[in-house]
């Protein structure tokens, strides 16, 4: 796009978005704003699933990364009752954050994978605690959404808010393969295919710097997952845990991590890629209980996400910017948020506090 095409593109997105303006990129906190009109967090629970990609049904030992403890906190120690989690988890995000709504969030392991009869007892248990849970989010792996599963999920879009977040990663088979994902990309976009048209949001995870992948391909990861129409990303930079195959590639000088610096316009060239209407569930990446061996950073989560804006801004810039897959003119997603809200009457305006 030539200069002067993406400014003009870059005024009219912001025209139509305020919240671009402000913080140049999407965040869910916006989405979930705009769709509830009150503060709306999630609450993770560990349901004490397993994953194919472990229990030798796809593969052992799971993706090079993989310690569910570091980045799901619930997943360290013994799992608690659901039931105590979610009341643990509200209360917490109440007298912290002041939330006043709700997501039941399923996130360690890959929590579509057992039947349907147990599926739906746990995601009812979870949903059932609290008055002001309005939504449900599962994250789980492309190959583990039969058409039985989705039917299930979908069920819960009659009173709830339903996010299923898919892990990809990446686009590129080659690296799927080099981190022992056990699922292709074509694996990905079956599930998209399948889960699309059934009220059910979908959000992709997409990890930056993984291991012999180039700018280029990042790029290409951020164009092809946009141009699948998700509704939600999360973005992290590679990080290494303890105990995992990536530490030892790390170890023997294989596999390098990226520095704050090199990070945050990775970043930003990956936000002016996808559409921004995408909302953005997350920028960083997190650890839990000291599993972290690379890279440790001098900068808190919230100085990267604003290093990003930052970053964006001194390009006059913004997530879209550069992005084939937008309608410009188009309402903002937000405004098209309709689905059950289990009581809660949304508010479709724009701000985004
Ligand atoms: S899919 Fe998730 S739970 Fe399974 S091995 Fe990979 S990171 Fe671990």
């Amino acid at each position: 796009m030539r200069m002067k095409t993406l400014e003009a593109h870059v005024n009219q997105l912001m025209a139509t978005r305020p919240w671009l303006r402000e913080r140049r990129y999407y965040p869910f906190s916006c989405f979930l704003r705009a769709a509830f009109g009150c503060k709306v967090h999630k609450v993770t629970i560990h349901a004490g699933f397993t994953c194919p990609n472990r229990d030798g049904r796809v593969g052992v030992g799971g993706c090079i990364y993989c310690v569910n403890a570091s980045f799901s906190h619930p997943a360290k120690g013994p799992m608690k009752p659901i039931r105590e989690q979610v009341a643990v988890g509200t209360r917490f995000m109440r007298e912290r954050y002041g939330a006043e709504k709700f997501i039941a969030y399923f996130q360690a392991f890959s929590n579509t994978y057992a039947d349907v009869s147990t599926l739906k007892a746990r995601y009812d248990e979870a949903l059932s605690v609290d008055k002001d849970i309005v939504g449900l989010s599962i994250g789980t792996r492309p190959d583990c959404v039969p058409d039985e599963v989705l039917d299930l999920v979908q069920s819960y879009t009659e009173r709830y808010h339903v996010w299923l977040e898919y892990g990809i990663q990446s686009v590129h088979d080659r690296t799927l393969r080099i981190i022992n994902r056990g699922h292709s990309l074509a694996t990905f976009e079956d599930a998209i295919r399948r889960t699309k048209g059934r009220g059910i949001r979908i959000c992709a995870h997409v990890i930056l710097g993984l291991p012999g992948e180039t700018w280029d391909d990042m790029m290409q990861t951020a164009e092809v997952v946009c141009g699948l129409g998700v509704d939600g990303i999360k973005i992290h930079h590679l990080y290494v845990a303890k105990d995992t195959p990536l530490a030892e590639r790390h170890a023997r000088g294989e596999v390098p991590t990226f520095t704050v610096e090199e990070y945050v316009p990775l970043a930003a060239d990956f936000l002016e890629r996808i559409s921004p209407d995408i909302a953005v569930q997350r920028l960083v990446g997190d650890t839990h209980g000291g599993l972290l061996v690379a890279p440790i950073w001098p900068k808190s989560k919230p100085e990267v996400f604003a290093a990003i804006e930052r970053e964006l801004a001194r390009r006059d810039s913004c997530q879209g910017a550069r992005c084939q897959h937008v309608e410009v003119a188009s309402a903002p997603r937000p405004a098209t948020v309709s689905a059950a809200t289990n009581g809660t009457t949304a508010r479709h305006e724009s701000a985004c506090v």
